[in-house]
């Protein structure tokens, strides 16, 4: 990594984790589509098995192609190892797995992607987990929510549906001060906008079903470690710090240093979770990967000139994307995220819930989809789908009141991406 860690950006999601193919030479990380893999003889075996040897032994525990890209985004994120998952919601559970016990909780913030959300409020519970919801811009809150039982806390960079930005280094004090780690979810801003880990986060977790591969056609996710938490602080993670159980009473701490959180969730989490990414799905995150950087770039430009003309138009009501001066987050940009403020925001359309539907069902360049992050403009009205089980007042709370429409801004000419708003509002609003 350190003869990597002074290239750029450009050059690193090209190039990082993909060396000409040993075997036969090929440019292109070739799909290696097998599942087992030699051992040369039993002492090979027996190395491999004791972590003391890196090496391939079975592909729900790694796959020289998934190894390319976790090796890739660990590297664009700063990190020191990476594991790679069959999604985004994947990898938030392989992350919490290591820190994790019954009766143990985490604090998350309380804008989170609503799938997040769901995950994290329900479905951990039945791990005997739990997830304390506060805002992370009310700092004391967070340190209040914050016991002997927790684990972790967790938070998005450029938090779904948009307009909101986490101040990442203040919350990092806190969890720090805790002995505890920070997950930050990177998904909405790649590591191209943002990068967490500099700015104090433990662990980073992504859907790379979104921007990494930024075509919507695979379901992935990644966890990436900062390699820079010192697990054996305290006594509140045994499973990184006193000898592991679950892997012959091996510490992995001590064995492996910055990559004992790596080695862990590849030696325990995906050996017995098994929530492995797949070859071909590996194969095209690592073609997507390759331009991130133009189309964020793209991405971001196409947003800024999307979100200005709406806040000029009379027939919206606000625009909430971090990007313009009128957001309460515009400020936090400059430190947070430099190369700009993403992609993803809603607005509100005068004439309420039945001008939204109008609206969405008259777009035509625009896909009606719940995805994000893909090439192509997309835009949802959560009220009348993801979010009409809610009341009222959690279709507000969550920012998906009635008025109020999500677009991901595409990559498409930003005239044509306008031109659609304008005919498609003119119907909805006439
Ligand atoms: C989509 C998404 C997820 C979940 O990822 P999947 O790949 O769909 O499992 C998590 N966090 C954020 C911010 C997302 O946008």
């Amino acid at each position: 990594m350190s003869d990597n860690a002074k290239q750029g950006f450009d050059t690193l999601q090209i190039h990082a984790g993909a060396a000409p193919d040993p075997a036969t030479g090929a440019r292109q990380v070739p799909i290696y589509q097998t599942t087992a893999y030699v051992f040369r003889d039993s002492d090979h075996a027996a190395a491999l098995f004791n972590l003391a040897e890196v090496g391939n032994i079975y592909s729900r525990l790694t796959n020289p192609t998934v190894s390319a890209l976790a090796e890739r985004i660990a590297h664009l994120e700063g990190g020191a190892g990476a594991i790679c998952c069959s999604s985004g919601h994947a990898a938030q559970i392989m992350a919490l797995f290591p820190l994790m016990g019954p009766g143990l909780n985490i604090v998350a913030s309380t804008r989170l992607y609503g799938g997040s959300v769901t995950q994290l409020s329900q479905t951990i519970k039945r791990f005997g987990w739990s997830a304390t919801f506060v805002d992370f811009d009310d700092l004391d809150a967070v340190k209040a929510a914050i016991d002997d039982n927790t684990r972790a806390v967790f938070c998005e960079s450029i938090a779904n549906p948009g307009g909101y930005i986490t101040d990442i280094p203040a919350i990092a004090e806190i969890s720090n001060a805790a002995g505890i780690p920070l997950i930050v979810d990177n998904t909405s801003a790649s590591p191209y906008l943002c990068n967490p880990i500099e700015l104090g986060a433990t662990l980073v977790v992504h859907s790379t079903t979104k921007y990494l591969t930024g075509n919507g056609t695979v379901t992935g996710g990644c966890v990436v470690d900062s390699g820079k938490f010192d697990w054996m602080q305290n006594d509140k993670f045994p499973s990184l710090s006193k000898p592991e159980p679950a892997y012959h009473g091996l510490c992995f701490g001590e064995a492996l240093g910055p990559m004992a959180f790596t080695f862990h969730s590849i030696a325990i989490g995906l050996r017995d979770l098994g929530m492995t990414m797949n070859p071909q799905g590996a194969h095209y995150t690592l073609m997507g990967i390759e331009t991130l950087s133009l189309r964020m770039r793209k991405h971001v430009e196409n947003a800024k000139a999307v979100a200005t003309w709406l806040e000029n138009d009379d027939r919206i009501d606000y625009v909430t994307y971090a990007g313009l001066e009128s957001s309460p987050y515009y400020d936090r940009i400059e430190n947070i995220c430099p190369r700009g403020a993403g992609a993803l925001f809603t607005f509100a359309v005068k004439g309420g819930y039945d001008a939204c539907v109008k609206l969405v069902d008259n777009l035509e360049l625009f896909s009606h989809v719940a995805n994000l992050g893909d090439a192509r403009s997309l835009i949802i009205h959560s009220a009348s789908t993801t979010h009409r089980q809610l009341t009222p007042e959690q279709q507000e709370a969550a920012g998906a009141s009635p008025n109020v429409v999500r677009v991901s801004i595409g990559i498409e000419d930003p005239k044509d991406i306008i031109a659609d708003l304008d005919q498609a509002l003119a119907k909805a609003t006439s």
